[in-house]
């Protein structure tokens, strides 16, 4: 059977035990949400680059129906002045001369629209190679991220695989009943729930013990809690003497 001095010893070490799992759990809490930032980030890269493709793709797609309709009417022009040396009358020749200047002037507005698209498709090609260097930048610094946070959460399953360890052999020295205690107020008390008393200030609420309760503690042959905050303390002192006391 352990001595009150070794359970007590073994609740600080239980404590201390918490207190780090606790800690590595909410790390590996906020993992997913640090990864979803890190993913957003070349999500957003990826998104501006294809919107721009399909800017590039859509210059392309009218370049070329104007391309396609312009050669039609090109065509139509020519099958038109081929047939003006076939007309009879004047007023024929006339009207159909008039149709081949307007179908002419159609096409030259035309061909320069296609110009225009082709100055156009141009620079968007420029920038998508741009926003394409871009991506593949935020997707290498991505995969290093995520490279890294995975490297994270495997060293915090590690810690808290010895930790747990650890955990077993504090608890083997703690009687169930002390046990008890110490979880029901570690639940109340933010996690903590054992605390030293140093001079005569407990660590838990920095507040002063009766004097009393001070001599009570020295003599470690009973478990006492904090008339302030209800932790379980012991003396600094007493119970780990020789050891420097926990600094405020
Ligand atoms: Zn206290």
């Amino acid at each position: 059977m352990a001595s009150l001095r070794e359970k007590l010893k073994a609740l600080e070490e239980l404590q201390q035990i918490d207190l780090e799992s606790h800690e590595v759990r909410t790390g590996l809490a906020g993992l997913p949400a640090r990864k979803a930032v890190v993913e957003a980030k070349v999500l957003e890269a990826r998104k501006a680059y294809d919107a721009h493709k399909a800017l590039l793709e859509s210059n392309e797609r009218e370049r070329r129906q104007i391309e396609t309709l312009l050669a039609m009417e090109r065509d139509k022009v020519k099958k038109w002045e081929g047939r003006l040396g076939e007309i009879k009358t004047p007023r024929e020749y006339a009207a159909l001369s008039r149709e081949i200047d307007i179908a002419k002037k159609t096409n030259e507005s035309q061909s320069e629209q296609s110009r225009a698209l082709t100055d156009a498709a141009l620079q968007l090609r420029l920038q998508l190679e741009q926003k394409g260097e871009a991506l593949s930048d935020a997707e290498d610094a991505t995969e290093a991220s995520l490279a890294a946070l995975e490297q994270e959460r495997i060293a915090a399953e590690a810690t808290l695989e010895g930790l747990t360890g650890r955990r077993a052999g504090a608890v083997a020295l703690v009687d169930p009943e002390l046990l008890g205690k110490y979880e029901n107020i570690r639940k109340r008390r933010a996690g903590v729930a054992v605390s030293p008393v140093v001079g005569s200030t407990c660590k838990g609420c920095h507040r002063n013990i009766p004097p009393q309760l001070s001599i009570v503690l020295q003599r470690v042959d009973s478990i006492e809690t904090c008339p302030n905050c209800h932790r379980i303390i012991y003396s600094a002192a007493a119970v780990n003497p020789g050891v420097p006391p926990p600094s405020p």
